[in-house]
């Protein structure tokens, strides 16, 4: 499988980045070895002194496509979730301002976290669904599917120009305003509408 994850897709988020709101999906990839599943816990790498929280609305891809339509995206994907694409911030500011790719702040092992999977016919519409991080018993992010730039159809609809989705690829739809610093001994929790759908340690 592999992990497709979108840069800037809440323009709040963008804002706080100091990041242009882009005119295009922009997306990047984490390797297998990136994922924790399960509630096990994430591990602080020893390369970052700030490894930042992004909550994402992540979706399952449940067929093989390429160049899939937008007005058929809706049947390549059957299960949603939350997810935590872990950055190291420190390492990405560096590789932007020299130019070079992100995947030593992005794909590193442990930093995408994938919370349990529900089916998507849960919501009347995937569309418009609260989603949540908790740590250590407040609440430090908040969003709506309804912000995103490109919807979820719409980056389905782009990837696959490019690069052929196979059953059981996940993507990351990209994070709300309010990333932050995580720390040993922090408790995540992470909701889609009240349901907790991930819980774990940083150890
Ligand atoms: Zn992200």
């Amino acid at each position: 499988m592999k992990i497709f994850a979108i840069g800037r897709n809440y323009s709040d988020h963008a804002k706080e980045l100091n990041s242009e709101v882009p005119k295009e999906p922009i997306f990047f990839m984490k390797p297998e070895t990136a994922v924790i599943k399960n509630n096990k816990p994430f591990y602080i790498p020893d390369f970052s002194n700030e490894i930042h929280y992004e909550t994402e609305i992540i979706v399952k891809i449940c067929r093989n496509g390429k160049s899939i339509p937008e007005e058929f995206a809706g049947r390549y994907y059957d299960e949603i979730g939350i997810g935590i694409d872990f950055t190291a911030r420190d390492i990405q500011r560096e590789c932007i301002k020299k130019g070079l790719p992100w995947e030593i702040a992005k794909g590193f092992d442990g930093s995408a976290v994938l919370g349990k999977l529900v089916d998507k016919n849960k919501y009347a519409d995937v569309q418009n669904i609260g989603f949540s991080l908790d740590i250590n018993g407040t609440t430090v992010q908040k969003g709506n599917t309804c912000d995103m730039i490109f919807k979820i159809d719409r980056l389905i609809s782009h990837i696959s120009r490019f690069i052929s989705l196979k059953m059981g690829d996940i993507l990351f739809t990209g994070t709300p305003v309010g990333v932050g610093p995580v720390k040993i001994g922090d408790h995540l929790q992470a909701k889609i509408e009240d349901e907790l759908l991930l819980d774990f340690d940083v150890k």
